[in-house]
């Protein structure tokens, strides 16, 4: 006692060591509170037996979902209304690939859901309906997927107003089922090295596609093996040179290649076809692998959009180098990833909703003589799942910014919004999926034995989301074009005078200091503070930019890797 009073520090210390040590005890033995706890920020909620938290749900869903929420009613109205078009929770390979065509099908031709033109005119409302049809079952939503964004968005942004005119129609109504063939055996991250060929003749004013070796085999390609009558593929365009080497390459394009006989639906001359079949999930959806052989297609089926071939063989363009082409080819491409990392979010609230539901009801333990009480009462099940609420609501509103965004950057062509929604999409995509895909877990865990039943659904949105973390862009490699945005953007400040840089820095160091002294290591706890968004942005601020230029002046030499370091860290501080 003497001690502490000579040092009130230790006396703190003491204080706040025994409160910890209360807060970790409630963990092993849960006491009922009162739900308004006043002298505690972070004590316990009863949440099942006591008073009953009144939320307007109505109000919820209106606010959440905004003006898309009755396309999405009308697609549950729809599925609900048909028990013949539910998924069963026991289904084979075959049957399932089509249950989901009959799905689609149906969604289109007769509830009348046209989704292509939202995809060019209204992309929230496309992405609010493959959030829905998701719902229903994972696969439906990645072949309205491929139907619609891949297959249809390629043909509408990569082409011009010739290709709009003879296939818009077509694809919106499914008379023209497609792929969107750009993955090959030996490479997928890596687009750029793709050897599929699509060499033009001007004899016959034609392009030949060919696959040169077995590496060079399109793969995975969704809607190939069974239901899909055209593709795009994706190939170098090679013309014709009068030098010794006799064709020149001038970069990945994308040809609209028919696959199989409108008819017949037999597979076309020279057009190989072969199932990658059964998968750890997505079973609904029909991935295939292509081989082309001496195929020929008309001049008229290049998607011309950035890059034009003449009848005599010339080469036009408003790009000037391939690489500014493939950029601003795979630019148009990013809708697929914004859509993704909504879907996935999508995915996320179903986890949530599963498990929190389901925790409220489940009773296990409970004080002597009493009747048991909800797991959701006890700390560490409120750690595993309230966490992960909030961040679901967070994503929720990140991916809306960023559709918005996005449907911006369709509307205006603006380069910085662009520039943007590149870094944005891939930053959030990668975080997203990984996010959800570990959620998944431990919402089964959080669940229990009850989990594993495949009846609860953990098992087939495990499955088919996992893959969400690899298609439209790998996570890694995602992250680490963040991190080279985040690169040249660090490097952008210090461009300029020495006066400028010297500016810019003092700029950015005084607006963190000058609206939040010190915030981190002031470590103040109360609940208004910490709840305060203005705190909790400038804590991310400074946090952030102290990492950035931590990281940088202490390693020079790699920055890349210490600003994929910073992304990361950037990414994880809402958990903490
Ligand atoms: C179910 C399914 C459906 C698909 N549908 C389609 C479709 O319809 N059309 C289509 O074209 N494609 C499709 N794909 C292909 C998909 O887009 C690719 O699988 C994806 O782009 C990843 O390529 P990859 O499989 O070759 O992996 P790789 O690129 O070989 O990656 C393998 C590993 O290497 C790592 N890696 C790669 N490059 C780097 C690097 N530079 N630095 C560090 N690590 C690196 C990655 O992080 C990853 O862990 C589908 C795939 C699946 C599984």
């Amino acid at each position: 006692m003497e001690q502490k009073k000579q040092n009130p520090k230790a006396e703190d210390e003491t204080q706040v060591v025994s409160r910890r040590i209360q807060r970790i005890s409630l963990h092993i033995t849960p006491i009922p509170r009162p739900l308004h706890d006043h002298d505690s920020n972070l004590g316990l909620l009863p949440c099942a037996r006591r008073e009953k938290l009144e939320v307007e749900t109505e109000k919820l869903s209106v606010y959440m979902r905004g003006k898309y929420r009755d396309i999405q009613e009308k697609i549950y109205e729809y599925f609900n209304a048909r028990p013949e078009l539910q998924t069963p929770v026991e289904i084979l390979k075959d049957e399932h690939r089509e249950l989901c065509w009959r799905q689609m099908y149906g969604l289109i031709r007769e509830a009348g859901i046209r989704p292509l033109k939202y995809v060019v005119e209204e992309p929230a409302k496309y992405f609010a309906i493959v959030e829905a049809v998701g719902a229903v079952d994972i696969s439906l939503g990645i072949k309205l997927g491929v139907q619609y964004s891949l297959w249809g968005g390629s043909v509408i942004n990569l082409g011009t107003k010739k290709h709009k005119d003879k296939y818009f129609e077509k694809i919106d109504s499914l008379e023209y089922p497609g792929c969107f063939a750009m993955t090959e055996l030996h490479h997928g991250s890596n687009v750029q090295g793709i050897q599929t060929v699509a060499t033009f003749d001007p004899i016959t004013d034609e392009f030949t596609i060919n696959t040169p070796n077995d590496g060079a085999i399109k793969w995975w390609i969704g809607n190939a093996a069974v239901h899909g009558k055209f593709a795009s593929v994706f190939a170098k365009l090679m013309l014709p040179t009068h030098d010794a080497k006799g064709v020149s390459d001038m970069g990945v394009h994308a040809f609209i290649v028919p696959l199989r006989d409108l008819k017949s639906h037999q597979a076309l001359p020279g057009i190989e076809i072969h199932d990658c079949g059964h998968k750890v999930g997505l079973n609904g959806v029909d991935n295939g692998a292509l081989r082309f052989t001496s195929v020929r297609i008309p001049r008229d089926n290049l998607l011309n959009r950035f890059g034009d071939v003449s009848r005599d063989g010339k080469y036009t363009s408003s790009l000037p180098t391939i690489n500014k082409r493939f950029a601003a080819t795979l630019g148009e491409l990013v809708g697929g990833r914004v859509g993704l990392a909504y879907s996935s979010v999508g995915v996320l609230k179903i986890a949530n909703t599963i498990a929190i539901r389901y925790s409220l009801l489940r009773q296990q333990f409970g004080p002597p003589k009493q009747p048991e009480i909800s797991i959701l009462d006890y700390q560490s099940q409120q750690h595993k799942l309230m966490p992960m609420l909030a961040s679901t609501y967070a994503f929720h509103f990140a991916t809306v910014y960023l559709v918005e965004i996005y449907s911006q950057m369709k509307m205006t062509h603006n380069e910085q919004l662009v520039g943007d929604v590149h870094a944005l999409s891939a930053g959030i995509k990668a975080y997203v999926t990984s996010y959800t895909a570990k959620s998944l877990s431990v919402c089964r865990e959080a669940c229990g034995g009850h989990g594993y039943a495949a009846v609860n659904r953990f098992g087939t949105l495990r499955n088919d989301h996992d893959i969400f973390q690899t298609f439209e862009g790998d996570n890694t490699v995602l992250l680490q074009q963040v991190a080279a945005d985040l690169l040249k953007q660090y490097k952008e400040k210090f461009q300029g005078g020495t006066l400028a840089v010297t500016w810019n820095y003092l700029r950015e160091s005084m607006n963190t200091y000058l609206s939040q002294p010190n915030p981190v290591t002031s470590r103040w706890e109360g609940a208004e503070h910490l709840q305060d968004p203005k705190f909790q942005l400038d804590a991310f601020r400074v946090s952030s930019y102290h990492w950035l230029l931590l990281k940088n002046h202490r390693h020079k030499h790699s920055n890349l890797l210490y600003f994929l370091t910073s992304v990361i860290f950037l990414l994880t501080v809402p958990d903490i």
